[in-house]
């Protein structure tokens, strides 16, 4: 366990911008975590941060205590895969792989930590967390105590899990177990990985395959980024939004707006894949449909030049910066569309409204 004080926060987020940490303690495994939440961490005032790649810091910094969790070990204990919450995901996603096991293997390459990931239920190409988590452990702040929830008492839904509600933000995630399958558990339905696999000559009915498949489409949609890259060149947090719930006549009128040929067809069938639902639309084409533009910019803040809905610092912009053009979007989207974007990007600390 390290403890820093006034640590500025900034190198550990994607987005590298934000305040300082009042106090900072580092962990890189489940017992250090328990040991600092039971012995070291009596503040009111508890920030949770893996490798801060869906969250947007205030400049003015975090007050309190924030816990980074990185790092732990992974074992295969009775048929179950069980990380600790501060084990890269991409690192899970290969163990899984080199065990020849299915289940895991579509969301290669999303960045972020096990923890997160169940936090914010990731999904990907088709397989989402809820689909083969079979149970988490989790220290409860208020009570000190260590105990296992299992799926159902999660309420998993679209990027959702419970632990992000009020009461349920009291719990850190300490480990994650999943059931995976030596069979193939989810059709490959995405397009574009779907193109590269046959471009490519990848066989999408093996492990590696998929990897190689998937792998490629987030490479093409700018999907990829590493904590250890420090070439600086992806500052985004990936997708700033969630897919909003629309009407059907609005769903008709927003695919209208997508302008790379698409048919409505295969856009109606790549949402059902990316949201479950074919009424769940594209948070991109709703920013087009409201006139926002690829690549446009705000000073240092810019939407991706392809992929609009990735909000990037170009430079060095503030985190209130990225608030500022953010909030514009949900005004903007809200007064044309009547649509509410909800930000899938946590805030954390003080931001002016
Ligand atoms: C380029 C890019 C592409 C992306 N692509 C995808 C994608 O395809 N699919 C997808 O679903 N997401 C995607 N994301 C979002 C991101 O990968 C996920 O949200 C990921 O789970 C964030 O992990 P993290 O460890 O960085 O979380 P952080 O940003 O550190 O934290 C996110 C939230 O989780 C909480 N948290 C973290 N650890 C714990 C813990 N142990 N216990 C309790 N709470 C905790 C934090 O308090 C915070 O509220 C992408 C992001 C980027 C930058």
């Amino acid at each position: 366990m390290t403890i820093l004080e006034h640590e500025p926060l900034a190198p550990y987020t994607s987005f590298e911008c934000g305040g300082k940490a009042d106090r900072l303690v580092i962990c890189d495994n489940h017992e250090d975590v328990r040991q600092a939440l039971t012995q070291e961490i009596n503040d009111k005032q508890l920030w949770l941060l893996g490798y801060g790649c869906n969250v947007l810091i205030s400049d003015k910094g975090l007050p309190g205590t924030t816990l980074l969790f990185r790092g732990g070990e992974i074992n295969l204990e009775g048929g179950e895969l069980i990380a600790d919450a501060g084990v890269w995901w991409d690192d899970l996603v290969t163990y899984a792989i080199d065990q020849k096991l299915f289940g895991l293997e579509l969301t290669s390459g999303v960045p972020g930590g096990v923890g997160a990931a169940i936090v914010g239920n990731i999904a990907a190409y088709g397989q989402a967390v809820a689909d083969t988590l079979s149970w988490i452990e989790v220290f409860d702040t208020e009570t000190k105590k260590i105990y296992t929830m299992k799926p159902d008492e999660l309420g998993f839904s679209y990027r959702f899990s419970n632990l992000q509600t009020d009461r349920n933000r009291r719990l850190v995630v300490l480990r994650a177990a999943f059931t995976l399958s030596p069979h193939i558990t989810h059709e490959l339905k995405y397009q574009t990985a779907i193109d590269i696999a046959e471009r490519e000559g990848y066989d999408t009915n093996t492990l590696a395959g998929r990897r190689a498949s998937v792998l490629g489409a987030r490479e093409v949609a700018g999907s990829l980024w590493d904590y250890r890259d420090d070439t600086h060149s992806n500052k985004t947090a990936g997708s700033f939004f969630r897919n909003p719930q629309a009407t059907r006549e609005q769903a008709e009128h927003i695919i209208s707006f997508d302008e790379t040929g698409k048919s409505a067809d295969l856009i109606k069938k790549m949402n059902s894949v990316h949201g479950g639902d074919s009424l769940r639309i594209s948070a991109a084409h709703v920013l087009l449909a409201a006139g926002f533009e690829r690549g446009q910019t705000w000073g240092d803040v810019r939407l991706h030049p392809q992929h609009v809905l990735k909000i990037e610092n170009v430079g060095n912009a503030k985190a209130q910066d990225i608030y500022n053009v953010s909030q514009e979007i949900v005004r903007t989207v809200q007064n044309e569309l009547g649509i509410t974007l909800v930000p899938e990007v946590r805030f954390l600390g003080e931001f002016k409204h």
